[in-house]
């Protein structure tokens, strides 16, 4: 794929990751070559998921992308992001899974990148084997956000990478579940920060 934005417009892929905070996980997940297998938390309907997995079809690595698919609070019928298109009418349920399957066979990415349906923390119980690079964008809430980096973190390689999306300083630029639980993670000393941009920042096992 020559311009990972380009297709992503092109092809209205659905999701809420600036441009340059993809590029950003295209460029880490590159230097994860060697260290392990990459993973996130949140498919959604696949954007971020073209940015690592097309950084893992170049290294020849793996890209596991998590999504219970039920969509988050938010995105429920009635709520600020819900999006008739992820409504399964049948079911009379959010379901992103279709949309992140065609995303990636879209991207010619079914090769390197592994869908996974289920609740990070249910997986993260029973996971086993460090990884290069993770990156969280998941439940937003206080709770989920801190269970999940505080839980995943555990799993990255020496030198690997942790990848934090929708980090807000401040109240007013939005939610703080994600901000609390990062500086968890700097407070425990085994990580330190490498990259910020926008509102992803990157840390590095140390
Ligand atoms: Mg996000």
């Amino acid at each position: 794929m020559d311009n990972i934005a380009d297709f992503l417009a092109k092809n209205n892929i659905k999701g809420f990751l600036a441009d340059d905070e993809g590029q950003a996980l295209y460029d880490f997940a590159l230097r994860a070559e060697n260290l392990g297998p990459c993973l996130e938390i949140g498919s959604y309907c696949g954007k971020s998921a073209v940015y690592l997995g097309s950084a893992c079809k170049i290294t020849d690595n793996v890209l596991f992308s998590i999504d219970h698919h039920c969509g988050s609070e938010e995105q429920q019928p009635g709520e600020a992001y819900f999006d008739a298109q992820l409504f399964d009418a049948k079911t009379q349920k959010v379901n992103s899974f279709p949309l992140l399957q065609h995303t990636l066979q879209l991207a010619d990415l079914s090769c390197c990148v592994i869908p996974v349906v289920a609740a990070s923390q249910l997986l993260c119980r029973f996971w086993q084997g460090k990884l290069g690079l993770i990156f969280i964008d998941g439940g937003h809430s206080h709770q989920e956000a801190m269970a999940d980096c505080k839980n995943w973190s555990r799993q990255v390689a020496r030198g690997g990478f942790l990848a934090v999306h929708d980090i807000f300083p401040e109240p007013e630029q939005g939610g703080q579940g994600p901000y609390l639980a990062l500086q968890q993670v700097l407070d425990s000393g085994e990580f330190e920060t490498v990259a910020s941009v926008s509102s992803l920042v990157i840390l590095r096992r140390v």
